[in-house]
C-alpha cells in the first residue's frame, strides 16, 4: 500500500507554497525548455488562492445552520496532486478562495468528484478557514460543512487533501479516471464546486453541473517525466520535467491526460493555436485537419472561440469527450466517423464551455445545440431512428439505445426545423445573442429555445408544446 510520505509529497508540499525544488518559478521561465517558454504566458507565484479569508482565527462564517448550499460561488482553485505512473495512484490537494454570490446563507458546500465514484476516493484532512471538519461523501459528492453560516457576499478558504487510484480498464465509466492504452485520463476529478448529481445512469450522459471559476492553477508532479495535456496552459515545468504548473481562467473544470511518449502537431485557426496531443498509432494528421476546419466553420456560426488554445488529446478510450479548452478522442476511432467526433466534441466548447448547463438534468441544452452546429457545419442531418420524444428530460430518463437518438438527433432536428424556418441569419444571430447572454454562466433549455423563439415572429412555442410539456 502507498503511503503520502516520500519524495513525491515532499516535493509537491515544497511546490505549493513557491519555495520550489524542482517548479521553477515564471521568471526564470527563460531557463525552460522551448516548448514551455511558450506556453508561458501567465505570471503567478506558485501559492494557494488568497481569499482575504483562510488564514486560522480568522473567518467570515457566523454561528448558526441553514440546512443550505450553493452553487452560486465566486471559486477560485488551487491544486497539486502527484501522480504515480506505475501503480496509477493520485493524490494531493484542493484548495478553495470561494465567495459566496448568492442571496443568502450557506452552511455547506458540495463538491462533485468522479474520483468518489471511480477512484476509490479517501479524504486526508479537510479545513475551513484552516480549522479541520468532518465531510461526508456520497454518490460523485462531497459535502463539507462549514460549522456555521458564510453570509452572502463573505468568502472561505476550504482545502480538501485526497488520494484515488485510476481504474486500469476503460469499460464503462471507467475511462474518465483511468490508465489504460498507455494514457492516463482524469476527467471530472478535482473536487469542484457543484450539486448532489446521481453519477450512475443508464446511458453515457454526462452526470455533471459545474460553475465556471474565473482562476484554476493546478500542479501536477510525476515520479517519471509526462507529457500532460490538460486545460489552460503550461506556465512552468521543473528541470526534471516531473512537476508542471498550469493555469487557466473561466473555465468550469481541468481535465489531464499523460503519456509517457505523446507528441504534439498544431495549427493556427484565427489566432487560436490548435494542438494533437497523441502517441503513435493515432490518425494525428486526420484529427488535425478535422479540428482546423471544424473550429473555421463553428467560428462563422458561433463566434469567436473564448481561449488562444485548444488541446486535442488522444485519451486512454471510452467516448470523445469535451473538457474547457480540451477535446478528448479515443484511439480507433473509424476514420468515416473521425470528423463528426471531433467537431461535436469542439462544438461543445460553446455549448458546455462558453455557457453551461446542468448536463445530467437538462441535457437537450448542450447535447442538441451542439449536435445541431456541428451537423450543420459538416452537412450531415439524417433522421432518427428512435421514435419521437419527450426532449425536456434528465439523462436518467432515456434508455441507452435510444438517447443518443433522442437527445442528439431528434433535439438537433427539431432546433434545425426553426433554422429552415426562421433563416439560417437570423438564427445564428439569436444563438450568439445566447451565447452572449449566458457567457460563463449556466444556462436552460427554456432560454436557448426562448433565444431562438424571440428572434423571429414564427409562433415556436406551440409547436414545441409536445417535446417540452414541462416548458410550453
Ligand atoms: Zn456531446
Amino acid at each position: 500500500m502507498r503511503t503520502r510520505g516520500g519524495v513525491l509529497a515532499a516535493a509537491l508540499a515544497v511546490g505549493l507554497v513557491g519555495t520550489g525544488i524542482g517548479v521553477p518559478a515564471p521568471a526564470s521561465a527563460a531557463s525552460l525548455p522551448a516548448s514551455a517558454s511558450a506556453d508561458t504566458r501567465v505570471s503567478a507565484p506558485l501559492r494557494l488562492p488568497s481569499s482575504g479569508a483562510g488564514a486560522a482565527g480568522t473567518t467570515q462564517i457566523v454561528p448558526g445552520s441553514v440546512n443550505r448550499s450553493s452553487m452560486h460561488l465566486r471559486a477560485a482553485y488551487s491544486v497539486g496532486a502527484s501522480l504515480a505512473w506505475g501503480s496509477g495512484r493520485l493524490w494531493g490537494q484542493v484548495a478553495i478562495a470561494a465567495t459566496n454570490e448568492s442571496a443568502s446563507g450557506i452552511d455547506r458546500i458540495e463538491l462533485n468528484t468522479v474520483m468518489a465514484r471511480l477512484g476509490g476516493l479517501r479524504l486526508g484532512s479537510t479545513t475551513v478557514d484552516g480549522r479541520t471538519v468532518t465531510p461526508t461523501v456520497s454518490d460523485q459528492t462531497i459535502s463539507v460543512p462549514l460549522g456555521g453560516v458564510l453570509p452572502s457576499g463573505a468568502s472561505v478558504g476550504v482545502v480538501v487533501r485526497f488520494s484515488a487510484t485510476l481504474r486500469t480498464t476503460t469499460t464503462g465509466s471507467s475511462w474518465l479516471f483511468a490508465r489504460a492504452n498507455g494514457i492516463a485520463d482524469l476527467y471530472r476529478w478535482i473536487p469542484w464546486v457543484s450539486r448532489a448529481t446521481p453519477f450512475a445512469r443508464p446511458n453515457y450522459g454526462d452526470p455533471f453541473v459545474t460553475p465556471s471559476s474565473p482562476s484554476v492553477r493546478v500542479i501536477l508532479h510525476s515520479d517519471i517525466p509526462l507529457r500532460w495535456a490538460t486545460t489552460g496552459t503550461r506556465t512552468a515545468l521543473s528541470a526534471d520535467g516531473l512537476t508542471a504548473k498550469f493555469d487557466a481562467a473561466n473555465v468550469r473544470d481541468f481535465v489531464v491526460t499523460a503519456s509517457r511518449d505523446a507528441t504534439t502537431r498544431q495549427a493556427t485557426v484565427n489566432g487560436t493555436r490548435v494542438r494533437v496531443v497523441s502517441r503513435s498509432g493515432f490518425p494525428s494528421a486526420a484529427v488535425l485537419s478535422a479540428a482546423v476546419t471544424a473550429l473555421t466553420r463553428l467560428e462563422a456560426r458561433l463566434g469567436p472561440y473564448p481561449y488562444s488554445l485548444l488541446t486535442v488529446s488522444e485519451s486512454a478510450g471510452g467516448y470523445g469527450m469535451e473538457g474547457p479548452m480540451t477535446v478528448w478522442i479515443p484511439p480507433r476511432v473509424a476514420s468515416s466517423n473521425l470528423a463528426y467526433l471531433v467537431t461535436h466534441e469542439i462544438a461543445h466548447q460553446w455549448f458546455f464551455g462558453l455557457v453551461g448547463n446542468d448536463q445530467a438534468r437538462e441535457p437537450f441544452a448542450d447535447e442538441a445545440m451542439t449536435d445541431m452546429a456541428t451537423r450543420n457545419a459538416l452537412g450531415m442531418r439524417r433522421a432518427s431512428q428512435c421514435s419521437a420524444a419527450r426532449l425536456d428530460l434528465p439523462i436518467y430518463r432515456y434508455s441507452s439505445a435510444c438517447y443518443y437518438e433522442d437527445i442528439y438527433i431528434q433535439g438537433g432536428n427539431l432546433i434545425d426545423d426553426a433554422r429552415r424556418l426562421m433563416g439560417s441569419t437570423a438564427f445564428w444571430r439569436a444563438i450568439r445573442g445566447y451565447l452572449a447572454a449566458h457567457r460563463l454562466g449556466l444556462a436552460h433549455t427554456r432560454q436557448l429555445l426562448d433565444a431562438i423563439d424571440a428572434a423571429s415572429p414564427i409562433d415556436f412555442a406551440s409547436r414545441w408544446h409536445s417535446r417540452f410539456p414541462s416548458l410550453y
